[in-house]
C-alpha cells in the first residue's frame, strides 16, 4: 500500500469510482496536483448492473478514457426483454456495454495514475468540521490535508461528510434497496444478446451477460417485503417470486446497497467542497445510468474545481449547473419508476404494445431518450 507520508495536494478526491477516477484523471491532466483517496483495496467489487449507457460511453470517449481494456471486450446490447407475470415485451435500446464494475473501476483508476494522480486505497478519508482533510491508513497515524478543492465521491454508502450535517440525505418515502450479486451462468429464461429484466409489485432484477461467460444480477426490492422475507436470503427471495432460476448462489458473493433514491440537502460548500457522482443523490436503477451520470458530473465539475483552485470560484455555480443537466432526466426516471410501481399498469401497457409494433416503437423511443447527451451544464462565469 503507497503511504501518504507528507504529501501536499492542490485537490483531493474522495472515492475511486467512475466519478472520483474520472475527475482525478481530467484534475490531473490539467496541470493540477491531485490525490485520489479510496477507502477499499483496489480492484473492489461493486454492487451495479454494470450496463453502462451510450451517453457514459461517449462521455468517456470525449475524455480520451475509452480505450480500456474493460471496454474492449464487454457486450454490446441493444435490446432489452421485459417479463412480468405472464407479459413479454422486447424494446430495442441505445447500445449499453455490460462491463465487469471491478475490472472497469481499476482500468479507470490506472489511467488517472498514469495522467499523474496519486492514488492510496485502502485509505479513509473525512472532511473535519474545520474543512482539513483527515486521512487514515492502517497503522498510521491520522495525517491532515487542506488542499485547495475537495471533491466528494464516495457513492451512497460515503462516509467523508459525516461531520458535516449541512451534507443530510433526504432518502425519497418509498425507496428500494439494491441487492446483487454476479453467477457462474446465464440463467435459462435469458436471451444472451439482451438485458433481461423481471419485474413485479415488490420491485424488479435485471440480468445481464458478461464477456466470460458469467452473469450480472442486479435488483432493487422493497425493504419492508424484503424484511418479511426470513426463509431465503433476499435476492433468492426476490428471484423465486419473479420466476427467475438463478442457480446454486451459495457461492456466489452478494451485495447490497442502502435506500436508493435519495438526494444531498446540497452539493457544495465554502468555495472548495464539491460533490459529484452517486454522492450527491441517486435514482433507483431501472434505467442503469448512474455510472453514466457520475463520469458527466466528473467532467462537468473540472471547470468548477480549477476555478476553486484559483481562487476565482463562485458559490452555487457548481449547484446550478448541475441541477441544468440533470433536471429533466431524473423528472423522466422518477415517472418510470413510478409506472413500475403500480404492477396492473404494467402488465396493461406491455400487453396493449404487444398489440401495437407503433406503441412499442414509441416506448423505445421514449427510454431512448434518457440517454440523449444534454449540453454540458452552464457557463460558470
Ligand atoms: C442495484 C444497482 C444496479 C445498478 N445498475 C447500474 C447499471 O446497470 N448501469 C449504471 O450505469 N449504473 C448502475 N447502477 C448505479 C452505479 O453503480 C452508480 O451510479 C455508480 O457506481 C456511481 O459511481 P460513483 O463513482 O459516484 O460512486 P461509487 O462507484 O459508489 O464509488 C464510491 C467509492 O467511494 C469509496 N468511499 C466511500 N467512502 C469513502 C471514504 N470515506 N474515503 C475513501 N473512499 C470512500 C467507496 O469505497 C467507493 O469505491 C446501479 C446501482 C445499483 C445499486
Amino acid at each position: 500500500m503507497p503511504v501518504l507520508n507528507g504529501s501536499t495536494s492542490e485537490a483531493v478526491v474522495i472515492g475511486a469510482g467512475p466519478a472520483g477516477a474520472v475527475a482525478a484523471c481530467l484534475l490531473a491532466r490539467a496541470g493540477i496536483d491531485t490525490t485520489l483517496i479510496e477507502r477499499s483495496s483496489f480492484p473492489r467489487p461493486k454492487l451495479c448492473g454494470g450496463c453502462l449507457a451510450q451517453s457514459g460511453f461517449d462521455r468517456l470517449q470525449s475524455c480520451d478514457l475509452a480505450l480500456l481494456p474493460s471496454l474492449e471486450s464487454a457486450p454490446v446490447i441493444n435490446q432489452l426483454d421485459l417479463h412480468s407475470g405472464v407479459r413479454s415485451l422486447s424494446l430495442r435500446l441505445p447500445c449499453y456495454r455490460v462491463v465487469d464494475r471491478a475490472r472497469f473501476d481499476q482500468d479507470l483508476v490506472s489511467a488517472s495514475v498514469r495522467a499523474g494522480v496519486r492514488f492510496f486505497p485502502e485509505t479513509t478519508a473525512q472532511v473535519a468540521p474545520d474543512g482539513a482533510v483527515e486521512i487514515n491508513q492502517k497503522n498510521s497515524d491520522t495525517q491532515t490535508l487542506k488542499p485547495r478543492v475537495i471533491i466528494i465521491a464516495d457513492g451512497l454508502k460515503g462516509s467523508s461528510l459525516k461531520h458535516h450535517p449541512a451534507f443530510a440525505w433526504r432518502i425519497a418515502r418509498r425507496s428500494r434497496v439494491g441487492i446483487g450479486a454476479t453467477i457462474k451462468t446465464l440463467p435459462p429464461l435469458c436471451d444472451p444478446h439482451a438485458i433481461t429484466m423481471f419485474h413485479n409489485a415488490h420491485g424488479y432484477l435485471g440480468v445481464a451477460p458478461m464477456h466470460d461467460g458469467r452473469a450480472v444480477v442486479a435488483s432493487a426490492a422493497d425493504p419492508d417485503w424484503i424484511k418479511e422475507r426470513t426463509d431465503a436470503p433476499p435476492l433468492v427471495s426476490l428471484a423465486r417470486v419473479l420466476g427467475v432460476e438463478l442457480g446454486n448462489l451459495s457461492n456466489a458473493r452478494t451485495h447490497g446497497a442502502p435506500p436508493l433514491t435519495r438526494k444531498r440537502s446540497q452539493i457544495e460548500a465554502n468555495g472548495r467542497i464539491l460533490l459529484v457522482g452517486d454522492s450527491i443523490g441517486y435514482i433507483e436503477p431501472f434505467t442503469g445510468e448512474g455510472m453514466s451520470w457520475a463520469i458527466e458530473d466528473a467532467e462537468m465539475v473540472i471547470e468548477h474545481a480549477i476555478a476553486c483552485c484559483n481562487g476565482r470560484y463562485n458559490h452555487g455555480n457548481w449547484t446550478r449547473a448541475h441541477a441544468h443537466a440533470h433536471l429533466r432526466r431524473s423528472m423522466l426516471c422518477k415517472s418510470v419508476l413510478n409506472l413500475l410501481r403500480r404492477e396492473m399498469l404494467v402488465r396493461t401497457t406491455m400487453s396493449v404494445c404487444a398489440r401495437s409494433p407503433m406503441l412499442t416503437s414509441m416506448l423505445s423511443k421514449s427510454v431512448n431518450k434518457l440517454q440523449q447527451r444534454p449540453s454540458l451544464g452552464m457557463n460558470p462565469a
